[in-house]
């Protein structure tokens, strides 16, 4: 499954944030919440497009998409070279798709803060600076394996150093990987067997203190401000009222509590979503009576190979795909009412799938 590794420095909140995570009974009556390892906290993918279908369609179940968040704790200044937890952590950071970076926008002086006090950016760098060092290591080792190649006059290696070069300038200046401008090939080439930490997407956790909802405060400003370049989202939440939230078991009792820090909807909501739309994730849904169920690929994949997450078997035997738009089924009710309409759809293998697409695949034996 698509997982994201929550990191950031100790006392910041990660844990609080992750227990809100794995023992949420938001959705529990409805749908499986888990926790497969004590470290990884499994949750749905909120959709209310999901919940539309299940009143049009009334199906014995409904099953929403999941992802998975992983408590990666122990980073601290020095893990590059060892320190705490040291290299056990970055490589469970290497396995992640996204890194969700929490970071201490709030105050409290029974809190001990590890480097003395309150200062998001500094907290920030220190995090980066420790995976940037990792990758600078894995970035200097891949230089020096084709440089002799490259000095020789392999054409394939001279272009691939270029590049590695341009990441190497990056990360000494305290750059993230992931803010090197090359082509999505060129990076391939370059680094695509590295599985660098700083490369991956990366959303920002500002985790204020209660009395800062919604909006956020001085420190969770300053952090927006410093990240604003890396085009990365900064989602304000307060990890101890997500956690109290996690404890609600009504609806109406949520949406009480939520008002009442004048949220619209939770952080961990607010999480995930960012979370879908950083991997580049969109839904599509199948509906019948027995199951209406929402399914996760990757944005622009054609029929088949959406139709793969099913069963291989899917995609290998495709043969057409009949689509229906969430607002028809709406209009019409039923597949029935829309066949009748005319607002069916019958596609073929070069079909990009959209996001939203109530899907049936026809497929061979
Ligand atoms: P971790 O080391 O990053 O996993 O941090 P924890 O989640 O264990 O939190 C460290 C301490 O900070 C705990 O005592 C939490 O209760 C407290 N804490 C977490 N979030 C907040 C917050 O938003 N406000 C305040 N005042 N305390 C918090």
């Amino acid at each position: 499954g698509l997982q994201c590794g929550i990191v950031g420095l100790p006392n910041v909140g990660k844990s609080t944030l992750f227990n809100a995570i794995s023992s949420g009974k938001a959705e529990a009556a409805n749908y499986p919440f888990c926790t497969i390892e004590p470290n990884v906290g499994v949750v749905t993918v909120p959709d209310e497009r999901l919940d539309t279908l299940e009143g049009l369609v009334k199906p014995q179940r409904v099953v929403p998409t999941i992802i998975e968040f992983v408590d990666i704790a122990g980073l601290v200044k020095g893990a590059s070279q060892g320190a705490g937890l040291g290299n056990k952590f970055l490589a469970n950071i290497r396995e992640v798709d996204a890194i969700v970076h929490v970071i201490r926008c709030f105050e409290d002086e029974n809190i001990v803060h590890v480097e003395g006090r309150v200062d998001p950016v500094f907290d920030k760098e220190i995090i980066d600076a420790e995976l940037q060092l990792k990758d600078l290591e894995s970035v200097d080792k891949k230089i020096q394996r084709i440089d002799k190649a490259a000095r020789v006059g392999d054409a394939k290696a001279k272009v691939e150093l270029e590049i590695l070069k341009l990441y190497k300038a990056a990360l000494e200046q305290g750059k993230s990987a992931r803010t090197v401008q090359v082509s999505p090939e060129e990076q391939f080439a370059a680094i695509g067997d590295l599985s660098l930490l700083t490369v991956k997407p990366v959303i920002y956790v500002a985790n204020v203190d209660e009395g800062s909802l919604p909006n956020g405060n001085q420190y969770s400003e300053k952090l927006k401000e410093a990240v604003k370049d890396e085009g990365a989202e900064v989602i304000v939440i307060s990890a101890g009222i997500e956690s109290q939230i996690a404890e609600m078991e009504e609806p109406e009792e949520r949406e009480l509590f939520l008002s009442e820090y004048g949220l619209d909807e939770s952080g961990l909501s607010k999480l995930i979503k960012a979370s879908y739309r950083l991997l580049g994730l969109i839904t599509y849904f199948t509906a019948g009576e027995k199951e209406v169920r929402a399914w996760t690929i990757h944005r622009g994949w054609k029929a088949p190979q959406a139709a793969g997450v099913i069963h291989s078997d899917f995609e290998r035997k495709f043969i057409r795909a009949q689509v229906i738009k969430l607002p028809d089924y709406v209009q019409y009710k039923n597949e029935a009412g829309v066949r009748e309409a005319g607002k069916l759809s019958v596609e073929g293998k070069e079909y990009v799938v959209q996001d939203g697409d109530i899907m049936e695949f026809l497929h061979g034996a």
